[in-house]
C-alpha cells in the first residue's frame, strides 16, 4: 500500500502508544489489544497518523492499515526521538495504598518522571499487597500520556526491612532521604542542593499511619539514610511523594 511521506510538524494531537514490538523501520502487525483500541475506541481510519514509542527504539510516527474487520499494520514514516541516555534514576520507596489513592500516586508519579516505584510492606501498611498488572497499566497509560519516553520500573513488594538490608549500607553515587514526620529533620528542599555525580536518588515516605518506633529506628541507624522534614503540615502519603519528588526530578 503506497503511503504519503508528509508528515506535518506537530503531532501533539496524533494518538500515542506504547509498544512492546521493536521499532526499526519495518511495518509490523499491531497487538489484538491496540488494533481494538485504534479502529473502535478512538475510531481511526485507514491511514491515520499515530505515535509509537518503544523502551529501546523511540518514539515514531507511522500510518495506519487496516485489515479486515480488526486488523492493523503500523507502516513506519519517520523517528521522533531516540531514547535518551538517563544519568539519574529517581526511586519512590512507599507503602501499598488503597486503590484511588494508589492510583493517584502511580500517574502522577509517573508524570513527574520517577524511574522506579518500590512498594514496600510497612508495620502501619493497611493494604498488604498490590496489583502489580493493574499498576503496569496504569504505569503505560501515564507514560503514553505523558509524553514520556521509556517506562518507570515496577519492584517487586517487599518489607521495608528486606528493601533497606538490600541497600547495603548505600550505594556509592546515591542518596537515599527518608520522609519522618514530626520528627526534627532539615527540611527537603533545603537538604537537596548539587547532588552532583548521584546517579540514583531514593525518597522514602511512610504509610497512612506513619511509621512506627521500630522503623523510624531502622532508618536512623542506617548510616546512608538522610532523615527530611516536608514541613510543618502532615501530608497524606500520596501529597508527601509528589511533594518529594517535586523536588528531586
Ligand atoms: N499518621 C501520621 C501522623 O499523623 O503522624 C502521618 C503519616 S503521613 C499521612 C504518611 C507519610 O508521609 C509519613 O510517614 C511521612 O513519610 C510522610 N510525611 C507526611 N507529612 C510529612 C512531613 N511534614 N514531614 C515529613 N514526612 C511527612
Amino acid at each position: 500500500m503506497g503511503m504519503t511521506q508528509i508528515v506535518p510538524s506537530s503531532y501533539h494531537q496524533t494518538p500515542r502508544l506504547y509498544v512492546e514490538e521493536p521499532l526499526n523501520g519495518a511495518p509490523f502487525a499491531m497487538s489484538e489489544h491496540h488494533s481494538h483500541y485504534l479502529r473502535h475506541v478512538l475510531r481511526l481510519q485507514d491511514q491515520a497518523l499515530v505515535r509509537v514509542f518503544h523502551v529501546k527504539d523511540g518514539e515514531w510516527v507511522g500510518r495506519l492499515e487496516t485489515i479486515g474487520k480488526k486488523g492493523v499494520v503500523f507502516h513506519p514514516l519517520e523517528l521522533l526521538r531516540a531514547v535518551p541516555t538517563i544519568d539519574r534514576r529517581i526511586h519512590l520507596c512507599f507503602s501499598p495504598l488503597k486503590k484511588d489513592r494508589m492510583d493517584f500516586l502511580i500517574e502522577k508519579s509517573v508524570e513527574l518522571g520517577v524511574s522506579d516505584l518500590h512498594p514496600l510492606l510497612m508495620r502501619r501498611s493497611v493494604v498488604r499487597d498490590i496489583k502489580a498488572d493493574r499498576l503496569r497499566a496504569q504505569i503505560i497509560e501515564a507514560s503514553e500520556q505523558s509524553e514520556r519516553l521509556n517506562l518507570a520500573q515496577l519492584h517487586d513488594l517487599v518489607s521495608l526491612e528486606k528493601f533497606m538490608a538490600g541497600q547495603v549500607g548505600g550505594q556509592q553515587d546515591s542518596v537515599f532521604y527518608a520522609a519522618l514526620e514530626r520528627h526534627d529533620c532539615a527540611s527537603l528542599k533545603d537538604v537537596v542542593v548539587g547532588e552532583g555525580a548521584v546517579t540514583d536518588v531514593y525518597f522514602l515516605i511512610g504509610p497512612e499511619g506513619g511509621f512506627e518506633d521500630s522503623e523510624v529506628l531502622l532508618l536512623q541507624n542506617s548510616s546512608f539514610v538522610r532523615a527530611v522534614s516536608l514541613g510543618e503540615r502532615i501530608l497524606r502519603a500520596e501529597t508527601a511523594a509528589l511533594f518529594g519528588l517535586s523536588h528531586l526530578v
